[in-house]
């Protein structure tokens, strides 16, 4: 039987605060959000700020995630830092987030390599993919999400796609975009379908079941249980509503109270 997926709220501060700042926002975070069995709460602060934080956080309550590493263990690769640099402190890594695909060029190739690394050195990866405004317009959503999965997933095996997590970010629904636009849930449960048909063909039936299947794209506290209840969504990436603690705190409880009624 097939054990019910947890559900992973994760917070993607980008570039923002200081670690003095990181530091004083967990603290508040922390006497706000208690731990839950079925809901994660994920923080992924900046580089700067994860090993601080890994000292101060309650595991029990939250984990970290880094937002970006380069995929070689260690070398001459100046002003990196690789994934075996950063265990330790994190268990999870965004991996292919638009910001990184599009602002800073990152090639499919890189992709696929940084997921492998995650793996290698025991981190949970959480694979980012989404189609742009054009590819929407264009009728090219299902292939985007194709290809990204099949590329992102080249160097996975079928004993290691259950350590998989997938953020489904149609790139066009980040706020951070000029006419960002929040998508619709039909949007949401018909691309999750897509990448579960695709992990199905790709690695089996039992695996497509398995792996969890996130939602991320301006969501705040007022659309988090809407997008938390569509079928075959596992959770929340979010970005602004994950920088100040009240929407944020709310978007937690949301997900708790929908987690136990189901
Ligand atoms: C993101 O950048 O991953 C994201 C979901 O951002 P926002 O919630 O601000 O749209």
């Amino acid at each position: 039987m097939i054990s019910p997926r947890k559900t992973y709220i994760i917070a993607n501060w980008k570039m923002n605060f200081t670690p003095g700042e990181s530091s004083l926002y967990l603290n508040r975070l922390s006497k706000r959000i208690t731990p839950s069995r079925n809901v994660q709460v994920i923080l992924a602060p900046s580089i700067v700020s994860l090993q601080p934080l890994s000292l101060q956080i309650n595991r029990r309550q939250f984990k970290l995630a880094a937002q970006n590493f380069y995929w070689r263990d260690y070398g001459a690769f100046t002003g990196e830092t690789s994934v075996s640099q950063l265990r330790g402190f994190v268990d999870y890594a965004i991996i292919g987030h638009s910001e990184r695909r599009y602002i800073f060029n990152e090639s499919e190739e890189d992709i696929a390599q940084k997921v492998a690394a995650a793996l290698r050195n025991g981190l949970t990866p959480i694979l980012c993919i989404g189609e742009t405004a054009m590819e929407r317009s264009d009728g090219e959503t299902a292939a985007s999400i194709y290809s990204q999965l099949a590329n992102g997933l080249h160097e996975v095996s079928k004993e290691d796609i259950s350590k998989i997590i997938i953020a489904y970010e149609p790139v066009w629904a980040i706020s951070s975009n000029k006419d960002a636009r929040p998508a619709k849930p039909a949007d949401i449960e018909e691309a999750q379908a897509l990448i579960r048909k695709h992990i199905s063909k790709l690695y089996g039936k039992t695996a497509s079941e398995e792996i969890s299947i996130l939602y991320g794209g301006s969501v705040n506290s007022d659309t988090a249980g809407g997008y938390l209840s569509i079928r075959g969504i596992d959770g929340l990436l979010v970005g602004s509503a994950s920088l100040i603690a009240d929407p944020f705190c709310a978007i937690v409880e949301t997900a708790k109270g929908i987690k136990n009624e189901r």
